[in-house]
């Protein structure tokens, strides 16, 4: 499933932002079975195109594409030699598709760490030694049998030399994922050891209200995670913030200086960190955006709504959001020459709007 598994030392306000994340009120208005499966929160992506579409074709509903995340029990030092939770966390681990790990930045002396004391820069390195051993682990279970296999010409020899890369920078005290988005390293030929490191990652910082305002201080904290993504937010004002209706709870964020909440940010970068973009569709019932990878072409992403309209697939009539906007109605866009029909190579882009025409 593309879930984005949420992980943390403990009290560092991991359930208090996963309770914000299932609360949320455009989501309970649009999807009732989003939170069926109790540690699972479907989030939606925020998305202004979808209230211009909805003008425009005169839709009586909005679904956005969601993000779903899980939440994964807590992590304890020592989970990779499978000390309590251990073992469980890193299976649930490996399911997900990438981690969000909640960093504690808050002070609040009533609110005991686990370390004794608050410091963002060592709860980060808790976790990924954890990980970083867990995937050692594998490799060294995985070299005899790998070397056998490329002897007897099973395997290419290139996997094997990634696994051995690997575990040299893993040894180096580094994830996989962070190594990877700094250098030209390649992850795929390492994909059939399932490791934990691999995965996207993206850090969430569980910080005071005065921090979110304080860049310098922002700044120190995005230097410890970069060049992975940092976000900010406030796990108690998230969840007060989520009980709130929509226009209520803009005038809360913009008391504090916001323009976002800190949810609709995971939600966006999540989905970023997923290799994920949406195309959108528009009538008079919806209006709608679907989840695709990068790269999808014309029937791929037509199977996203239907496996039918995959199969079927003849082409695509499409025009860019910006286009249409820009034209105001679809009859103007047509006019413009900003309507194209589309074949099966097509590589969708982000935003397209679409209408697939197949056979049934
Ligand atoms: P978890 O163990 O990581 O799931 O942490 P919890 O969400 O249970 O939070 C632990 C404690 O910290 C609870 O008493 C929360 O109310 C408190 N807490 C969580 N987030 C914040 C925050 O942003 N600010 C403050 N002051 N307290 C928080």
């Amino acid at each position: 499933a593309l879930e984005i598994g949420i992980v943390g030392l403990p009290n560092v306000g991991k359930s208090t932002m996963f309770n914000a994340l299932t609360k949320n009120q455009v989501l309970a208005a649009n999807y009732p079975f989003a939170t069926i499966e109790p540690n699972v929160g479907v989030v939606p992506l925020p998305d202004p195109r979808l209230d211009r579409l909805a003008q425009i074709f005169g839709s009586e509903k909005i679904l956005p594409a969601t993000v779903s995340f899980v939440d994964i029990a807590g992590i304890v030092r020592g989970a990779s030699e499978g000390e309590g939770l251990g073992n469980q966390f890193l299976a649930n681990i490996r399911e997900a598709e990438a981690i969000c790990q909640v960093i504690r930045g808050f002070a609040d002396s009533d609110v005991v760490h686990v370390d004794g004391k608050v410091s963002p820069a060592d709860d980060i390195e808790t976790i990924n030694t954890e990980l970083i051993l867990a995937d050692l682990q594998t490799i060294e279970k995985a070299l005899p049998r790998l070397e056998k296999e490329v002897k007897q010409k099973r395997t290419e020899p290139e996997v094997l030399t990634a696994v051995t890369q690997a575990q040299q920078i893993l040894e180096a005290g580094t994830t996989l994922y962070q190594h990877a988005q700094t250098s030209d390293f390649d992850l795929e030929p390492l994909h059939e050891l399932q490791l934990m490191t691999v995965k996207p990652f993206l850090y969430v910082f569980n910080v005071d209200e005065d921090v979110l305002a304080d860049e310098a201080r922002k700044d120190e904290l995005r230097a410890l995670v970069a060049p992975v993504e940092a976000i900010f937010l406030d796990a108690k004002f998230e969840s007060e913030l989520a009980e709130l209706e929509e226009d209520e709870a803009r005038e809360m964020l913009e008391s504090i200086g916001q323009e976002e909440s800190g949810l609709d940010q995971l939600a966006r970068v999540g989905f970023d960190t997923l290799g994920l973009q949406t195309y959108l569709t528009a009538g008079p019932k919806e209006s709608r955006a679907w989840t695709i990878p990068k790269g999808a072409t014309a029937p791929e992403a037509a199977g996203v709504i239907h496996t039918d309209f995959q199969k079927g697939f003849i082409k695509a009539e499409v025009v860019s959001f910006e286009a249409l906007d820009t034209a105001g109605s679809m009859a103007a866009a047509r006019a413009a020459g900003k309507v194209r029909m589309e074949g099966k190579d097509y590589v969708m882009q982000d935003g397209d709007v679409v209408e697939f025409r197949f056979n049934v």
